[in-house]
């Protein structure tokens, strides 16, 4: 089964040119619908397939999927502060490979964006609330 996400990440897929960074462990990539200026999406290159699939041991991972995101924006004239930086909240996730969406300048969301990637709904998870749920599950 062909998963679009592990394509970027294994260097295979025919839009990487859209890739802005790629280690071994990560890639970053523009959406190919992007939301403001700059659209990054930031997956790990293990399929996981959402962030369910996560456990506390991933904490660190998910650390690194930001920070390289925000590093990436930053290298295209974008800043954090700015940035609204969450992933989706299954079962509301188009793409089944976990993934962190970065989008600057937040000021320049759509209507119709906002509402998508509208912090801590039911389908748009923050990172520190991520971090949270991942902490407070059982061992
Ligand atoms: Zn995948
Ligand atoms: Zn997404």
């Amino acid at each position: 089964m062909a998963c679009v996400f592990c394509e970027y990440a294994s260097g295979e897929s025919p839009n990487s040119q859209s890739i802005v960074l790629k280690t071994d462990e990560l890639v970053v990539f523009r959406d190919i619908r992007p939301a403001s200026q700059h659209h990054l999406l930031a997956c790990p290159a293990q399929h996981i397939p959402d962030a369910k699939h996560l456990t506390k041991s991933d904490i660190a991972l998910v650390e690194s999927l930001v920070e390289a995101g925000l590093g990436a924006i930053e290298k295209l004239g974008g800043n954090r502060l700015e940035t609204r930086v969450g992933l989706h909240w299954p079962p509301f996730c188009l793409v089944k490979h976990f993934h962190v969406h970065l989008i600057w300048p937040e000021s320049e969301l759509t209507w119709l964006s906002r509402l998508i990637f509208r912090p801590n709904s039911y389908w748009f998870c923050t990172v520190p609330s991520l971090i949270e749920y991942l902490n407070n599950l059982p061992d």
